[in-house]
């Protein structure tokens, strides 16, 4: 098996992190390195995708329960307002291969992306 991500390693708890939500699939947490007022990182349990094109095509479902997520913690943190952002691929930017999406919300400048 390849060596767990980071990330893996925050679901099995090895690395321990606040959590902000979870469901029996997807868990989210604080960005360690904030880019906005709320920067959260919203990430499925399985290490099974490493981006969130394989997620579209393996598991719509958990996808969608992320965006869910996603929006249930704009709402807790921010005005329900935010920016869902799926680094996918190294040259743009992705350094963790297991998916995650960034919420920022939050007093982010307007037409930035
Ligand atoms: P990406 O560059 O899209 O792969 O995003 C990875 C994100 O994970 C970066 O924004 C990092 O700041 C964040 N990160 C890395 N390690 C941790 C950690 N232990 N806890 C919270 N966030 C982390």
């Amino acid at each position: 098996m390849a060596e767990a991500t980071i990330f893996g390693k925050i679901v099995t708890g090895e690395i321990p992190v606040e959590k902000l939500a979870e469901t029996d699939r997807v868990i989210a947490f604080p960005d360690i390195a904030p880019q906005a007022p709320v920067h959260i990182l919203v990430i499925p349990k399985t290490a099974e995708y490493a981006n969130v094109t394989e997620l579209a095509a393996g598991d719509p479902g958990l996808l969608a329960e992320m965006v869910e997520v996603a929006q249930r913690l704009a709402n807790e943190h921010a005005d329900g307002h935010y920016r869902l952002v799926f680094n996918t691929g190294a040259n743009a930017g992705q350094t963790v291969f297991h998916v995650h999406a960034h919420v920022l919300a939050g007093g982010l400048e307007e037409g930035s992306l």
